[in-house]
């Protein structure tokens, strides 16, 4: 298979099992779902999504329209390492999951973006 047949495959199998729709391959810092830049405009790797685990990263809608970001590394995950970033994306506003992966079922595992709206809401209070 080439690169493209992997791409072609990963948007049929979000589609088929999840009702997913691909919208930006290259949105790919999930601090932009809240409103906030990305740290590595300022400075190079000074982002925490300049993390190892943003493989295949892309912007993807929900069935209903929702806007999330999903990154799919290779397993096996190291357990600490998610924990960081977990920290560090609730620190951000944002909820994280762990999900089935369309890149390569079985081989990626996938690690999901969501905007929290309990935790935005404190956030624009706090302001
Ligand atoms: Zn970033």
């Amino acid at each position: 298979m080439t690169t493209a047949d992997h791409y072609a495959e990963r948007e049929r199998r979000a589609k088929e099992n999840d009702g997913w729709d691909l919208a930006d391959d290259e949105i790919k810092c999930p601090r932009l779902l809240v409103g906030r830049p990305c740290l590595n405009e300022d400075e190079p790797g000074k982002c925490w999504c300049s993390s190892r685990l943003k493989d295949h990263a892309a912007t993807w809608f929900e069935r209903g329209g929702t806007a999330f970001v999903l990154w799919e590394p290779y397993g096996p995950v190291d357990d600490e390492e998610l924990a960081d970033l977990f920290a560090k994306a609730h620190a951000d506003c944002l909820q994280v999951e762990i999900c089935a992966s369309p890149w390569n079922p079985g081989r990626t595992i996938g690690i999901r973006f969501r905007l929290d709206d309990r935790r935005l809401m404190g956030w624009l209070v706090d302001e």
